[in-house]
C-alpha cells in the first residue's frame, strides 16, 4: 500500500503539548479547525450550544490521555505550540466552575464540559480516533463536522481529498520520495546525502532561514524537556503513582558539577566520566525525562508522536555528550532532516498512529528515525542510514500498545528509553555491514509493519482493553 503523500519535516516533528499527539494534540488541532471553519462560513458568531463526541481509541483512553482538556484549549483557540501550560489548569478550572467557554477566546456560551464532551466507545469506520464538532446556531440551525487523529498530531476530514492537496505539494519537492528505494535513487544519481536530499524538498516550501529557525525552535523545545525532566522531582498526575525517576538517575550520573543553563548542562555532562554502563544510564535518563514531561501535560516535540517523544532528543544529546563533543547546530539540523524523512516513509507506506498499529507504529518508528539519522551524523551513506532504520523497525515488529489506565505512563515512558538504546545498537551494526549484504529493504520492513499492524487484534491499538492494561489495574499501583 502506498500512500501519494508529500510530508515535511515540520509535519513529522512538532511541538506541542503532552500526553498524546493523536489523542491530545490531534483534537486539541481539530478544535481549532473546526472554530476556524465556522468563522470561514460566518456561522462562529451565531452559536449558541456546543457538543463534542469521542469515537473509538479517543473515547476509551481519551480520559487518560487529557482528550476532553485537549478539546476544551483547542475550543477556546489557544496555541497548542505557544499556550505557557502551566495556565493549563486554570483555564480548565473556570470553564468547569463557570460551566461557560470562551469560544476562540472571543465569545463565551454556555458549557457544561462533564456533559458536553460525550465518550462514545463506538468506532467510526474511517478510523479509530473520530470526534465531532456539532453546534446549535441563533437560527435554529445546527452544523457538525468530523475528524480523524490519524496519528502525530495529524488531523484529516476526507482522506482522499487531502491526499489530493498533498499531490499538488508534491509536484513542487524537486526529489519526490515516496519510498526507501526512491530516496537513494536519488542519493545516488544526485551524489547527495539523506539530508541534502530533502533539505533541497524544504527549501522548495521555505527559505533556508526560516528552516533553521524552525529546526532552531524545535532543539530548544527537545533540549528544554530533557533539562526540565531531569531536574524535576515527585510523582506523575493521573492515579498511577509513577515516580519521576530521571531526577534520581541525573542526580547520581552529574554529581556536584556547576551550571545555570540546557547549554552549560550540556558541556557538564561532557566532562562526566562515560563507561558502558553510564552511556546506558544516560540515554535512558534522557529518553525518560522527556516522557515524564509529556506525561504531566509538558511542553514537549511530537517526534513522531507524543508518547514517542524521547527517543530522537535523546539520541540526538548521545551524539552530542558522548560521540562528538564538537557537535553544534548544523549536526542538530543534519539529524533532523534525515529522521523527519524516514519518519515520513513509514507514514507513507504504513502508519505512525498507534492506534492504527500499536507501539511499533511509535516506539518502532521513532527508533527508525533515530537510528538512521546518526548513522549519517556518524559518516554512514544513504544504503547505511535505511539499513539502520530497518534494523530498528524490525525489532519493533508486533510491539502492542496497552497503556495501564489509559496513560501515557506504564509501558510508555520505559520504552522511550529502550528504542533509543535500539537506535544506537542499528546504528552501529548498520556501520559495520556493507549494505550490499543486507536481507531486508526498509521499504519491506515498512510493508511488513503495515500488514502486521493490519492483523493485531484490536485490544492492543490504544484502546487499553488488553495487555498490561488490563492485567495490571490502577489499584495495584
Ligand atoms: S504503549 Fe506505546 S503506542 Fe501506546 S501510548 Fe504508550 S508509547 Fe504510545
Amino acid at each position: 500500500m502506498r500512500k501519494i503523500e508529500s510530508i515535511s519535516v515540520f509535519d513529522m516533528l512538532k511541538i506541542g503539548v503532552g500526553p498524546s499527539s493523536s489523542h491530545t494534540l490531534g483534537p486539541w488541532r481539530a478544535a481549532l479547525r473546526w472554530i476556524d471553519k465556522l468563522k470561514a462560513k460566518n456561522k462562529f458568531d451565531s452559536i449558541t450550544d456546543i457538543t463534542v463526541e469521542l469515537y473509538g481509541s479517543l473515547s476509551l483512553t481519551g480520559k487518560g490521555h487529557a482528550t476532553d482538556i485537549a478539546v476544551l484549549l483547542g475550543l477556546e483557540g489557544l496555541d497548542p505550540q505557544r499556550f505557557p501550560i502551566e495556565d493549563i489548569p486554570k483555564v480548565i478550572e473556570r470553564i468547569e466552575t463557570t460551566k461557560k467557554i470562551q469560544l476562540n477566546s472571543e465569545t463565551e456560551i454556555d458549557f457544561d464540559s462533564k456533559s458536553a464532551i460525550v465518550f462514545n466507545k463506538k468506532f467510526k469506520e474511517f478510523h479509530p480516533n473520530g470526534i465531532t464538532f456539532r453546534a446549535k446556531l441563533n437560527t435554529g440551525k445546527r452544523t457538525s463536522e468530523t475528524y480523524y487523529s490519524i496519528g502525530g498530531g495529524f488531523v484529516v476530514q476526507e482522506e482522499r481529498l487531502r491526499s489530493k492537496a498533498k499531490q499538488e505539494k508534491l509536484k513542487e519537492f524537486p526529489f519526490p520520495v515516496q519510498s526507501g528505494k526512491e530516496l537513494l535513487a536519488f542519493c545516488n544519481t544526485e551524489n547527495l546525502k539523506i539530508s541534502e536530499v530533502v533539505m533541497a524538498n524544504e527549501q522548495s516550501l521555505a527559505s533556508e532561514e526560516e528552516i533553521d529557525f524552525k529546526l532552531k525552535q524545535i532543539w530548544e523545545v527537545m533540549l528544554d524537556s530533557m533539562y526540565t525532566g531531569c531536574h524535576t522531582e515527585g510523582t506523575l498526575p493521573g492515579g498511577l503513582n509513577v515516580r519521576r525517576r530521571a531526577f534520581d538517575t541525573h542526580k547520581t550520573l552529574i554529581g556536584d558539577r556547576q551550571y545555570t543553563t540546557p547549554e552549560e548542562w550540556i558541556t557538564a555532562i561532557r566532562s562526566t566520566e562515560v563507561k558502558f554502563r553510564q552511556i546506558l544510564k544516560w540515554v535512558s535518563c534522557f529518553a525518560l525525562a522527556v516522557n515524564e514531561v509529556n506525561a504531566s501535560l509538558g511542553r514537549v516535540v511530537t517526534a513522531p508522536t507524543n508518547g514517542s517523544a524521547g527517543v530522537i532528543p535523546a539520541v540526538m544529546m548521545y551524539y552530542m555528550v558522548i560521540e562528538n563533543h564538537d557537535a553544534n547546530f548544523n549536526d542538530v539540523k543534519q539529524f533532523m532532516l534525515v529522521a523527519g524523512e524516514i519518519g515520513s516513509l513509514f507514514k507513507k507506506g504504513a502508519t505512525i498512529s498507534a492506534a492504527m498499529g500499536g507501539c511499533q507504529a511509535e516506539i518502532g518508528v521513532s527508533s527508525a528515525m533515530a537510528a538512521g539519522a546518526l548513522t549519517e551524523l556518524m559518516g554512514g551513506t544513504p544504503e547505511q542510514v535505511l539499513m539502520a532504520s530497518e534494523i530498528a523497525m524490525e525489532h519493533h515488529l508486533g510491539l502492542t500498545c496497552d497503556p495501564i489506565g489509559g496513560l501515557v505512563q506504564i509501558p510508555c515512558i520505559e520504552r522511550n528509553a529502550m528504542g533509543a538504546i535500539k537506535a544506537i545498537n542499528a546504528c552501529e551494526m548498520a556501520l559495520d555491514t556493507d549494505s550490499r549484504n543486507a536481507k531486508v529493504p526498509l521499504d519491506k520492513v515498512i510493508e511488513t509493519m503495515w500488514q502486521t499492524a493490519k492483523d493485531m487484534n484490536s485490544k492492543y491499538k490504544e484502546t487499553s482493553e488488553g495487555g498490561l492494561a488490563v492485567n495490571v489495574a490502577l489499584s495495584d499501583c
